[in-house]
């Protein structure tokens, strides 16, 4: 019997599985696939990342530094209004190898990781959880005391346990063009209904360009206006889905979501790297696989850590549906130079924006 089975080798499951390994858990890992595979990230994330990863990580997948946003009403030809920081604001980096690099951490901690899992069944009882898998060499079913669901937005373990959907799925789609950039700056255009398109200079590793727009908005169309208005041929197209706004209850008497599964993401971006790693490590921090009240503690401790930031999140996506003159007016007014980090936009109130908005500074 293990302590902890872990579905699912994202950012979340990785680190999770790393945490309660140095703790001394016993821990399995099952990946339905290779690890990082296939690619549905853009991998832009704040330089908080580094606090998450081993030795040798940024010089294997660092790929660009950003200081801004240049944020356009429509498409690449249009007004830009931007956003930046004296200081490098984020990174662009390699989202498959960060995953492997994770998944290599959460072994090197004792993990048993193993790939070409798929989790099928996710059973509960009173002492224990079932988990029954296809691997290599056929079914095989595992026992722990307790289940990670870190299967992403469509998660499996959140659908065998009963567990709540997320409010929302968004549809992302990116694609690569091979110009060579290393521009500070990120794009984004507000073209597409209540989300956005953007570009991102990814160094050497070429451009990437990407879209994610709620069901029933034709992506494809609105991707191709972007791709055609930038003039670029772009391929190794890839698409996911973009959990928004987490549902009431992400435990179950044995069981737990983090990070997609629970939609722990920003919902004015949908990035989830660095929630699901951050909520992992209130999971780990939390919960004892002897004690089941203990899931309590993590729906309490994430939630505690981001609630506020998610409740502000979506306030700022609301405005990516204002009227085109107002969102130009808002723009204009306070485009500039901000003290704002990417992850917390509660920092809104912080002294660090304020020294940097306010004049005279
Ligand atoms: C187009 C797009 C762009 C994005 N860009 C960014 C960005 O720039 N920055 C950012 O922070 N976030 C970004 N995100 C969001 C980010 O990708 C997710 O928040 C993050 O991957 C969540 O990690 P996760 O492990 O919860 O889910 P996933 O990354 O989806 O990982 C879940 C893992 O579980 C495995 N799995 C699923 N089902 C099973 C099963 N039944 N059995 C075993 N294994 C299973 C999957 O194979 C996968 O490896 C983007 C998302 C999209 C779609």
């Amino acid at each position: 019997m293990y302590d902890f089975v872990v579905v699912g080798v994202g950012p979340p499951g990785a680190r999770f599985a790393r945490r309660v390994a140095e703790d001394g858990y016993d821990v399995l890992v099952l990946e339905k696939g290779r690890i990082g595979e296939p690619l549905a990230c853009s991998g832009h994330v704040s330089t908080d990342i580094w606090q998450f990863t081993g030795s040798g990580a940024r010089e294997e997948l660092f790929q660009n530094e950003i200081y801004g946003a240049r944020f356009h009403v429509g498409g690449p030809r249009s007004d830009a209004y931007p956003f930046y920081k004296q200081a490098v604001a984020s990174n662009v980096i390699d989202r498959v190898g960060l995953d492997r690099h994770l998944a290599e951490l959460a072994r090197e901690a004792g993990a048993d990781v193993r790939e070409d899992h798929t989790v099928t069944e996710v059973t509960e009882h009173h002492d224990r959880v079932t988990v029954v898998a296809n691997g290599p060499d056929g079914v095989v079913e595992f026992e722990a005391k307790m289940v990670a669901g870190c299967d992403g937005p469509r998660s499996r373990v959140r659908d065998e346990l009963g567990l709540p959907q997320p409010d929302e799925f968004l549809h992302g789609v990116l694609a690569f063009s091979e110009e060579d950039d290393h521009q500070d700056f990120v794009d984004v255009h507000l073209t597409p209904p209540t989300f956005f398109a953007w570009r991102i200079p990814r160094g050497e590793a070429g451009v990437e360009y990407g879209l994610a727009a709620p069901p029933g908005v034709h992506v494809t169309k609105h991707f191709e206006d972007l791709i055609d208005g930038y003039e670029v041929d772009v391929s190794h197209r890839c698409s996911g889905a973009i959990p928004i706004g987490p549902p009431d209850r992400v435990t179950s008497q044995r069981a737990f979501l983090i990070g997609d599964a629970a939609a722990q993401t920003k919902p004015f971006t949908g990035g989830g790297i660095l929630y699901g790693m951050t909520s992992a490590d209130h999971a780990a921090r939390e919960i004892d696989p002897d004690r089941p009240t203990t899931l309590a503690a993590y729906e309490r401790a994430w939630r505690d850590d981001l609630a506020r930031e998610q409740q502000l999140g979506h306030w700022i996506r609301r405005a990516y549906s204002l009227p085109e003159p107002i969102q130009r007016l808002g723009l204009g007014t306070l485009s500039g130079e901000i003290g704002v980090h990417m992850d917390r936009p509660t920092s809104l109130l912080s002294l660090e924006h304020l020294k940097a908005v306010l004049p005279g500074r």
